[in-house]
C-alpha cells in the first residue's frame, strides 16, 4: 500500500473516509478518559502533525498491546480511517485499523529530545537529533526550498550553473584567511605519509567569481553554487568556516543591470516561500515573536533603497556616529556603522554602492572618479550583509594597475588577465551567502542554527 505524506493530507489532497498509510516519529502521546490513547506523528513533509486515534479496547484483539507503551520520537506505521476532525486545530485524524513500532526509544527518560522545550544552544550539542525538533525541521523545508527557487529562477532567466573548483590556488578576495589542502595524506607499506600533492600550494575556495567570469565570457549568463571555506577567526552569529554562496556573473551587464537581476531574484525567492511554506513561516512567527510574513510582503512591495557609500558617512557624521572632519575616502563602514544605518537609520534592506577602492578586492571596475569603485552591498536588518557585487574591470591597463597597487603577482592572474586580451566585455556579479539569507528570511538569529552541521574556529564535530 502506498504511504501518504502528511502534507498530502493537509493539502486535501487525499479523499476523506478512504483507508490511508502513514509512517512517522511520535511527537506527543495523549491518554483520554475513555479507552482512547491520542498519538501525534510527524513525518517531516511539513510541520504539522497527524493524530492517530487508538482504541484501546480494539487493541485486546490485537497482539498490538505494546503500542500503549510508545513514548515520543518512537517511529510508527500506522494505518487506517482519514476522518475530518471536530476539533478546530486540527482538520484531520485517523482512526488506527493497525499500527506497527518500527523503531522504539531506549531509555525514554535520557532521550536528549523529548518533547520540552529546549533552546538554541543546547540543541547545538545534538546536530545529529535536533532535526527532529519543530524549528530545525521548519528550518531544513525553508531552507531547500530557497535553494530550489534560486536554480528554478536563473534557469527561467537562461542562465548557466558552472561548478567552479573547490580546490584553487587564487584566493579571490585577496590575502589571508584560506584553508590550506597541500598535503596527500596515504599509507604506504603500514606507514603514513604526507606529500605535497599538486606541487604548490592550494586551498579550499573563497569564492568561485575568477571561475565563472571565465563562462561569462562565453555563456554570457552564468552562477556557480556551492560550499565556501574561509579561515577567518571571527566567532560571530553571522560568520562561518564553511558556508554556501552563491554567485552570479553577467555579461554586458554594468552595475544597475546586475542589481536590477538581484532584486528580481530577491523577490521571486520570498514570494517563492511565501507560497509554499507558509506554515514553516508561520511557525517562526508563533514562537519567535517576530511578525515575519509581514516583513516579507512588505519586501515584495518596494525596491530597495540605495545610497551612495559618500552619502552613508554623511548620514553617519550628521548622527556623530562618526566625526566631522573625516574625508569619506578614509573611512571603513564597520559592523556597528552598518547596525546604525540599517537597524536605526533606515530600518529597512539597503544598497550602498561606489565604495572608496581602498576598501575592495582588485577586480572592482573603478569609477570616473578613478577613486571609488563600482561596487554594492545589500545590507538587511538584524543580519547585516548578505549580498555583495561589483561590475569588473574589463579593461586591462586598469587592471594591470590594479595588481600592481595591491603587490598582487602577474603570473598567478595570467589566466584572468587572457579575459581582457581576448574579446573583452564589460561584466558584472554579486555573491550571495545563503545562511544570511535564510536569516533573514527566518528570523532566526545565530547563523549556525541556519544549516545542518556548522563549522567554526575550533569547531567541527559531526
Ligand atoms: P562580512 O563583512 O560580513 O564578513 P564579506 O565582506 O567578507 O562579509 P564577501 O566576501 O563579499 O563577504 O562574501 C559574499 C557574501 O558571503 C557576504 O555578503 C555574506 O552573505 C557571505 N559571507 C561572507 N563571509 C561569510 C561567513 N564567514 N559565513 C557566512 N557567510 C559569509
Ligand atoms: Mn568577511
Amino acid at each position: 500500500m502506498k504511504i501518504s505524506s502528511i502534507k498530502d493530507i493537509f493539502e486535501n489532497k487525499i479523499l476523506i473516509d478512504s483507508i490511508v498509510k502513514v509512517k512517522g516519529w511520535i511527537k506527543n502521546k495523549r491518554n483520554s478518559k475513555s479507552n482512547l490513547l491520542f498519538i501525534d506523528i510527524y513525518d517531516g513533509s511539513c510541520v504539522n502533525t497527524l493524530q492517530i486515534i487508538v482504541n484501546k479496547k480494539l487493541l485486546k484483539n490485537n497482539i498490538n498491546h505494546e503500542i500503549l507503551k510508545v513514548t515520543s520520537g518512537c517511529s510508527l506505521s500506522v494505518k487506517g480511517k482519514l476522518v475530518s476532525s471536530l476539533n478546530v486545530n486540527q482538520k484531520f485524524e485517523v482512526y488506527m485499523h493497525k499500527i506497527n513500532v518500527i523503531g522504539w526509544i531506549n531509555k525514554p527518560n535520557s532521550y536528549p529530545m523529548s518533547s520540552k522545550k529546549h533552546s538554541m544552544e543546547h540543541l547545538r550539542n545534538f546536530a545529529h537529533l535536533r532535526p527532529r525538533t519543530n524549528i530545525i525541521g521548519c528550518i531544513s523545508r525553508i531552507r531547500s526550498a530557497i535553494f530550489y527557487s534560486i536554480h528554478n529562477f536563473l534557469y527561467i532567466n537562461n542562465y548557466h550553473w558552472v561548478s567552479s573548483p573547490i580546490i584553487t590556488s587564487l584566493n579571490t578576495e585577496g590575502a589571508g584567511d584560506m584553508f590550506s589542502v597541500k598535503y596527500a595524506k596515504n599509507l604506504e607499506n603500514n606507514k603514513i605519509t604526507y606529500k605535497d600533492f599538486f606541487g604548490k600550494e592550494v586551498f579550499l575556495t573563497v569564492s568561485g567569481q575568477l571561475s565563472i567570469e571565465a563562462y561569462a565570457c562565453a555563456l554570457s549568463k552564468v552562477y556557480t553554487f556551492g560550499p565556501i571555506f574561509r579561515a577567518e577567526n571571527s566567532n560571530t552569529t553571522r560568520h562561518l568556516s564553511e558556508f554556501w554562496m552563491l554567485e552570479v556573473e553577467l555579461a554586458f551587464a554594468d552595475l544597475d543591470n546586475i542589481i536590477e537581476v538581484v532584486e528580481k531574484m530577491l523577490k521571486y525567492i520570498i514570494n517563492f516561500i511565501l507560497k509554499n511554506n507558509k506554515n514553516d513561516l508561520l511557525f517562526f512567527e508563533k514562537n519567535l515573536n517576530d511578525n515575519i510574513v509581514n516583513k516579507l510582503k512588505i519586501f515584495l512591495e518596494s525596491n530597495i533603497c540605495q545610497i551612495n557609500y559618500q552619502d552613508a558617512i554623511e548620514i553617519l557624521k550628521d548622527n556623530k556616529i562618526i566625526n566631522r572632519n573625516y574625508m569619506f575616502l578614509d573611512v571603513e563602514l564597520n559592523l556597528d556603522h552598518e547596525k546604525f544605518l540599517v537597524d536605526k537609520y533606515f530600518k529597512k534592506p539597503i544598497i550602498i554602492k561606489n565604495y572608496p577602492k581602498d576598501f575592495k578586492p582588485f577586480y572592482m571596475r573603478i569609477n570616473k572618479d578613478k577613486k571609488t569603485v563600482s561596487a554594492f552591498d545589500i545590507l538587511f536588518p538584524n543580519v547585516g550583509e548578505i549580498i555583495g557585487g561589483s561590475q569588473r574591470e574589463e579593461r586591462i591597463l586598469y587592471l594591470d594597475k590594479r595588481i600592481k597597487e595591491l603587490n598582487l603577482n602577474f603570473n598567478d592572474y595570467s589566466w584572468y588577465r587572457d579575459l581582457r586580451f581576448y574579446g573583452t566585455v564589460p561584466h558584472s556579479g554579486f555573491g550571495l551567502g545563503l545562511e544570511r539569507l535564510i536569516m533573514y528570511i527566518t528570523g532566526i538569529k545565530n547563523i549556525k542554527d541556519v544549516i545542518p552541521f556548522p563549522r567554526t574556529p575550533k569547531n567541527a564535530n559531526f
